[in-house]
């Protein structure tokens, strides 16, 4: 458990205590915090040592050091914050507590990394290279376990944050030894009062950080660019690389993980890590789940569970990594059009459509690409067996959410898996 003396003796009111809230609680009462907690969910409610349970809505809030939230909770609808801002009460996250916790831990280094699209990718790249040049590391912030909740790190140690903008705006003194935004683009506008409010929110990451520390910036939007204009060349940017040579890293193929793998190796550059060493962990690193993630090869046509792409913007760059694409779509839109994927639409043989916005998407494509309207996972699954041809790829990338028929993105890359694995 990671926790700080300087909490001892101070009032905390905590809202929301699913995973990372448990956890913050637990620092809290054994740093020796006076804390009062509360879920609307009951279950959550129970079993917790040492705290007061009491709905916030009905105490004043004026006595708090803080109040603590969980990232999920909407700082600009939510009364309670509104009640904070009112009685002068710093709203924080877990993430500022431990922030607030460093200066107690073993010498270590923190690199943070934010954007709309790639965090945890690069997230867990950064860990697998600090891993295999035998540093101490873990992954905190929205990826990983809750970061208070974790053993301390030995001397030396590499806390590896992935930071939602959600993140960032419940922290205020995070000093990230590498700051890193990969890319902005519109997300998340329901949070913001606007995309400038939103992007202001990512620049933050930078604003907390001393002066001679190591600021990183994807520079494939004009957003992020205004951001690294303004750092005053304190910033090293990256760009899309051609000279990159993505061959050898089977897990990181596509442009924007040539953006991803770039910012990673500059990271790690800037923490010390040997060439070699980064060289040898893009070799070996195996991906995440449900990102452009290799599930077969049968009869030399690979199959690609994207099921994470749940926007134009993120299914583009996966369209863009293979010459010849089965492409499977469709699920619960964001919006009404594919713009994004239009350029890529030359290396699609076929689209195959499903869900709620199957017929919406055959719409859109069928000016420009053969489309065979299915419905459902399985029936495109099946149906691109019989299509696809040896080298051709088939890749499961839908740009829209997954609630149409899915718990959840993660459900429907096991569903992909399995109808997969039921050809062989
Ligand atoms: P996040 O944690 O920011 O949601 P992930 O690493 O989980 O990002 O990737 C989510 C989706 O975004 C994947 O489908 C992937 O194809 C796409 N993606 C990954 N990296 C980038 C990038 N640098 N630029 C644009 N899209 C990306």
């Amino acid at each position: 458990m990671i926790v700080a003396r300087a909490w001892a003796g101070k009032r905390f009111a905590v809202l929301g205590l699913a995973r990372s809230g448990a956890a913050t609680v637990a620092a809290l009462v054994t740093a020796g915090a006076d804390v009062v907690a509360w879920d609307s969910d009951a279950t959550r409610r129970e079993g917790l040592d040492g705290v007061a349970i009491a709905d916030l809505d009905t105490l004043d809030l004026a006595g708090f050091d803080a109040l603590v939230v969980s990232p999920g909770v909407p700082l600009n609808t939510h009364p309670l914050a509104a009640k904070a801002r009112a009685a002068g009460v710093p709203i924080v996250g877990d993430i500022e507590l431990f922030a607030q916790a460093r200066a107690e831990l073993p010498p270590h280094k923190v690199v943070g990394i934010t954007g709309t699209n790639g965090k945890s990718t690069t997230t867990a790249l950064v860990r697998h290279i600090c891993e295999a040049a035998g540093l101490p590391v873990l992954m905190g912030g929205n990826i990983g376990l809750p970061i208070l909740g974790q053993k301390p790190l030995p001397v030396g140690g590499v806390y590896v944050l992935e930071l939602s903008s959600y993140q960032i705006d419940l922290t205020s003194s995070l000093d990230c030894d590498v700051a890193m935004l990969l890319n902005i683009t519109p997300d998340h506008l329901d949070r913001y009062d606007g995309f400038d409010a939103y992007a202001a929110s990512k620049a933050r990451l930078f604003a907390m950080q001393s002066d001679g520390n190591v600021a990183i910036v994807g520079t494939g939007d004009a957003a992020s660019r205004q951001i690294a204009d303004s750092l005053a060349g304190r910033a090293t940017l990256i760009d899309a690389d051609p000279a990159l040579d993505q061959s050898r890293w089977p897990a990181l193929q596509g442009p924007h993980n040539a953006q991803n793998a770039a910012a990673a190796i500059t990271a790690a550059r800037a923490l010390g890590i040997d060439c070699d060493v980064i060289e040898q962990a893009l070799a070996s690193f195996t991906g995440l789940p449900h990102r452009m993630e290799r599930v077969a090869t049968l009869g030399g046509v690979t199959w690609y569970d994207d099921s994470k792409a749940t926007n134009p913007e993120s299914t583009a760059p996966a369209l863009a990594a293979f010459p010849r694409v089965h492409w499977i779509l469709g699920g619960r839109a964001k919006g009404d059009d594919l713009d994004a994927c239009l350029p890529h639409l030359g290396h699609v043989a076929r689209a195959y459509t499903i869900g709620e916005a199957g017929p919406r998407f055959a719409e859109v494509l069928r000016p420009h690409v053969p489309v065979a309207e299915v419905e459902t996972l399985e029936r495109a699954v099946k149906l691109a067996a019989q299509e696809a041809v040896r080298g051709d790829v088939v890749l499961l990338s839908p740009a829209a959410a997954s609630f149409d028929q899915f718990r959840d993105y993660e459900h429907r890359g096991r569903a992909f898996r399995e109808a997969v694995e039921a050809l062989a």
